[in-house]
């Protein structure tokens, strides 16, 4: 049995619309709209690898003020042991398939009563963080004795927003993990490259479709189609 690679922003652009799947990781197309967003997300995580290997840091100007809420975020956990930037790899199977689960944490803390799992994020709220947030914390189910921690020790997300040091923050049970893993167990089962037809599907989010947030509209039939009764509309 052969094993593919699979990682969480692979699952979540397949869910979204498989030919967005398709167009991002089969015909490798650069994400243009979110491309400066990346950039500086890459090169904030540059510098928190360089600082936690203990050098000191002088941002560029343009994110000081990532910096310094980033400082103000990692503040409460420099006390106890942790992780960063930590990767993770695992197999996980599904009726007749073979995956390995890969990614990235940018932190994990060992608090008293908890793993703690710190995300942090350079650019706004997005719809998909929450479902994000439930993926890395059955990420580390799945990882308990890789990261030595029990098999009754809850597990807690906390996404910072560095534009405005805002959180979010989720306790996860164990028991609560496993209808998670049953959760994503079947929507990894879905997503098989070999038999499915990579047709435009999208998601719908809020009453509207995931085409109008997408990437790919301009060189989409559908994105385009999508476009046309967008603006007839509002003639
Ligand atoms: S424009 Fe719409 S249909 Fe086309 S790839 Fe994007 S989400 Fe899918």
């Amino acid at each position: 049995m052969t094993t593919s690679l699979l990682s969480f922003h692979q699952l979540r652009d397949w869910l979204c619309c498989p030919q967005l799947y398709a167009y991002k990781h089969l015909h490798m197309l650069p994400d243009y709209q979110h491309q400066a967003e990346q950039e500086r997300g890459e090169l904030l995580h540059t510098l928190i690898t360089q600082e936690s290997l203990g050098q000191s840091i002088q941002p560029p100007p343009d994110l000081v003020e990532l910096w310094q809420n980033y400082l103000n975020g990692m503040l409460p956990f420099r006390e106890y042991p942790s992780h960063s930037e930590w990767s993770y790899f695992f197999q996980f199977k599904t009726k007749g398939m073979s995956w390995g689960i890969h990614g990235r944490f940018d932190l994990l803390v060992y608090l008293p009563d908890s793993l703690l799992i710190i995300d942090w994020k350079t650019g706004s709220h997005s719809l998909t963080d929450s479902w994000q947030m439930e993926w890395y914390a059955w990420c580390c189910h799945r990882l308990r004795s890789a990261l030595n921690i029990s098999a009754d020790l809850p597990i807690q997300t906390q996404c910072i927003y560095l534009k405005d040091g805002r959180t979010q923050k989720v306790l996860f049970q164990p028991t609560e993990l496993e209808k998670h893993e049953e959760e994503f167990s079947k929507h990894i089962a879905q997503l098989n490259p070999k038999e499915y037809a990579f047709i435009p599907n999208p998601h719908s989010w809020q009453q509207g479709s995931w085409c109008e947030r997408c990437t790919y509209q301009e060189i989409c039939p559908e994105g385009i189609r999508y476009c046309h009764e967008r603006a007839d509309f509002a003639v």
